[in-house]
């Protein structure tokens, strides 16, 4: 069994279970202890650097994310040094980043952009110049739900260690090296690389550098979304919690939402596959084949023509000889009835759902 223990922040009595994470720990107490890299779901990597906390009777300064928590710990979280070791950090951050916050479609839902804003690195107060430019950067449009922009990404590996520790994927590693280094799937490209196109890479990215694509240019910003609307995926049985960013009476995007079942990630379908709600080509009426060809009609010439094909069909061959697929993009009470009536009212369990295809 875990140990209880206490340990102080900043004077502030704490309890933790021994060994918890530290940084988890003091954000968890209201110590706002900045970290780009840091994100539950994976393993550390310690990459920024941007919450170093000293502890006493350890020289220097440690990453917070990277310290289990001991009992009779004694955490400094915030003192001039360590704010103006975090405010370089992030200077230098900056400075190899492409910070056109005003074209970036994450835009006012950005680690690097709070960053800037909390150590006012206003161009004329920065220490270092930026050098994104003269680093040449690679832009991978090539899959089909997202966008890579390397003067965006911060190097954190949060997107790979979602691919790999959440999907179980391994589709991302870290090419180049020191400054020069950036993101690739696979062996070049994403759309010749494994990726499923989940989207968890997407989620984890705390910046610009991974956009949805069916969002990319529109610089949805978040207060600009009117509602948002946590609800159940339709796709299948797993009952994945999503938060559905909605503007002007549409689905503008997905996010997985934390919590059971699936703590934030979703399957393609969750996460991209919501846009048939508000297609404009969907079917708003039932089509009767005639001649070859679909022809507008009204609900009650379809069901009396489904009614009585089905009738006939049962009475010359049985119940079985029917069978029905029914579709995830309808709604869960129409998917209960329609298993209903083949079962009760025709007679057969030949029946099943796309959601297993
Ligand atoms: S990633 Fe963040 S800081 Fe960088 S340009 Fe986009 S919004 Fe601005
Ligand atoms: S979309 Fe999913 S499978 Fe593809 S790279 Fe991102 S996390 Fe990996
Ligand atoms: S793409 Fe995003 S999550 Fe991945 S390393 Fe770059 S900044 Fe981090």
């Amino acid at each position: 069994m875990s140990e209880r223990v206490t340990l102080t922040i900043d004077g502030k009595e704490v309890q933790a279970q021994k060994g918890d994470n530290l940084l988890k720990v003091a954000r968890d107490n209201g110590f706002d202890i900045p970290g780009l890299c840091f994100y539950e779901k994976i393993s550390r990597t310690g990459d920024c650097r941007l919450c170093m906390v000293k502890i006493q009777g350890r020289p220097g300064m440690v990453p917070a994310c990277l310290t289990p928590v001991e009992g009779g710990m004694k955490v400094t979280a915030f003192d001039a040094e360590l704010e103006a070791t975090r405010k370089m950090l992030a200077d230098v951050l900056l400075s190899e980043h492409n910070d056109d916050c005003i074209t970036c479609d994450k835009d006012g839902d950005c680690g690097m952009q709070d960053l800037a804003y909390r150590y006012e690195l206003e161009t004329a107060k920065r220490i270092f110049t930026p050098v994104w430019k003269e680093i040449g950067q690679t832009q991978d449009a090539s899959a089909p739900v997202l966008w890579y922009d390397s003067s965006k990404c911060i190097k954190c590996e949060r997107c790979a260690k979602a691919c790999l520790e959440v999907q179980g994927k391994g589709v991302l590693s870290m090419a180049r090296r020191g400054i020069q280094s950036r993101v690739v799937a696979g062996t070049g490209t994403w759309s010749g690389s494994e990726c499923d196109g989940c989207g968890e890479c997407v989620q984890a990215c705390p910046v610009g550098a991974l956009v949805e694509k069916p969002v990319y240019g529109m610089r949805l910003k978040k207060k600009d979304v009117e509602k948002r609307v946590t609800t159940t995926c339709p796709y299948c049985g797993v009952g994945c919690q999503l938060e559905l960013w909605v503007s002007h009476n549409k689905i503008m995007k997905v996010k997985g939402a934390g919590g059971a079942p699936n703590e934030g990630s979703t399957c393609v379908k969750g996460r991209f596959g919501l846009d048939f709600v508000q297609r404009p080509d969907r079917l708003k009426v039932p089509l009767i084949r005639k001649n070859g060809k679909f022809e507008e009609s009204t609900w009650e010439e379809a069901l009396d023509l489904v009614a009585r094909k089905l009738g006939e069909v049962k009475a010359k061959s049985g119940p079985h000889a029917i069978a029905g697929l029914t579709s995830a993009c309808s709604t869960n009470e129409a998917n209960y009835v329609f298993q209903k009536f083949f079962r009760a009212a025709i007679g057969t369990n030949n029946v099943d759902h796309c959601a297993r295809l």
